[in-house]
């Protein structure tokens, strides 16, 4: 079945669900949602819905694949039977394996895990409704679900997808975006605009990658100051990230 829109921006410039072309859909953030985690958020997204638990740092095992020197990262992206309109086969697939692997790639950089030698600390991101952009929500409450856990952190980490409909590029794809634009660039950075996680499918010129990078940017920044109000809102004014000493 093809239901590719005959269009995706309109004569006023606006996309199909009334967005501006650097528009980041509506977030709603919860913080602590699961009591037996150390740390967690819920986290909707347009009509994603993600929830994110972590635990540890807390002793590894196996020993042997313990690190003397760091703490290790794992990190499960899982999408729910019932999150998209067919149903789920559920366990690892190629693509949640990949997500994950590159997840917890986007957080090796920021994680102080060298003060926590021969821990773990385990994130599990589900994906209870999908509807494109999930990786990047998941990232974006997994960044709080840590820093509620009190895991030293050099940044947050925010992530938000730019990708390409009718010739033109566009902030944080909806879905029919998502399966039929000609490009999708899910980027995670840092405050600092420090890149964590870069992808990309279908075709982009080098001078719209330079204009990808700058609108996805702008985005970021928008969602870490979303996600700063909201541990402000649960640890108060005082929340500011610490950043211990190496
Ligand atoms: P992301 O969710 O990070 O954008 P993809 O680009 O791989 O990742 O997927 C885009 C969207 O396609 C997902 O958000 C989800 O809505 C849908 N989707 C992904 N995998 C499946 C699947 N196995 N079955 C049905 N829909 C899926």
């Amino acid at each position: 079945m093809n239901d590719k829109p005959e269009k995706f921006i309109d004569e006023n410039g606006l996309r199909l669900d009334g967005r501006q072309i650097d528009e980041i859909r509506p977030m709603t953030i919860k913080i602590g949602v699961l009591s037996r985690a150390d740390g967690s958020c819920y986290m909707e997204w347009g009509n994603n819905k993600i929830l994110v638990a972590v635990y540890g740092p807390r002793e590894l095992h196996p020993r042997r694949l313990q690190k003397s020197d760091s703490a290790l990262i794992r990190y499960r992206y899982n999408m729910a039977a019932f999150s998209v309109e067919d149903r789920i086969r559920p366990g690892p697939s190629r693509r949640s394996t990949e997500i994950s692997k590159v997840s917890r790639e986007a957080f090796e950089p920021v994680v102080m895990t060298n003060l926590y030698p021969s821990a773990v600390i385990d994130v599990f991101a589900e994906v209870l409704q999908a509807d494109a952009g999930t990786r990047t929500a998941a990232i974006n409450a997994a960044s709080i679900a840590l820093a509620d856990a009190g895991i030293p952190m050099k940044s947050l980490v925010a992530a938000c997808a730019v990708g390409k409909v009718d010739g033109k590029l566009v902030l944080d794809l909806n879905k029919p975006e998502d399966n039929y634009g000609q490009a999708d660039l899910p980027i995670a950075m840092t405050q600092d605009g420090e890149i964590t996680l870069l992808q990309m499918d279908g075709n982009l010129t080098q001078e719209e990658f330079k204009q990808a990078l700058e609108m996805c940017k702008k985005g970021c920044l928008q969602i870490l100051e979303m996600q700063k109000e909201a541990l402000k809102g649960k640890f108060g004014e005082d929340a500011a990230i610490e950043v211990p000493e190496d």
